[in-house]
């Protein structure tokens, strides 16, 4: 049976979704969703208990904390969640994997053919967002 919050995250286990890490990813996902001014986005999200299952294309899931498909014409985007690589891991660290999947988003649009390309971009903003954010802290 598969849990199902209001927000569309969902997971065959429903522990996973109580536990404070994914409570914290799907907090920083609803943080950053209207700064990245995805409002009109239908943003979906699963969570694993382990490591990400295979899917065709995509190449190894072992140890990826999350992945994306993000599509910009139908302005739509399914998150996929390991729960064990965030298990334990610290607020900034959980908050830097939503924030960097909800980019891939953001730059789906741009089309960047070459994977690497499209990884160095994300994670580029990614972490400008994130130092930007720790600046505003101070
Ligand atoms: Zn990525």
């Amino acid at each position: 049976m598969t849990t199902t919050n209001s927000d569309g995250g969902r997971s065959e286990l429903a522990w996973v979704l109580r536990t404070p890490e994914v409570r914290a990813f799907r907090r920083y996902m609803a943080r950053w969703k209207p700064i990245l001014h995805l409002e009109a986005w239908e943003i979906t999200w699963e969570v694993f208990e382990g490591d990400l299952p295979d899917t065709a294309g995509r190449g190894s899931s072992e140890h990826v904390a999350a992945d994306v498909e993000a599509d910009w014409r139908y302005q739509h985007a399914h998150v996929r969640l390991s729960y064990a690589a965030i298990r334990g891991k610290d607020a900034d660290y959980i908050e830097s994997v939503a924030l960097h999947e909800l980019v891939h988003a953001f730059v789906s649009h741009a089309a960047v053919r070459n994977n690497d390309h499209n990884e160095l971009l994300v994670t580029q903003i990614t972490t400008s967002l994130m130092l930007t954010r720790q600046e505003a802290r101070r």
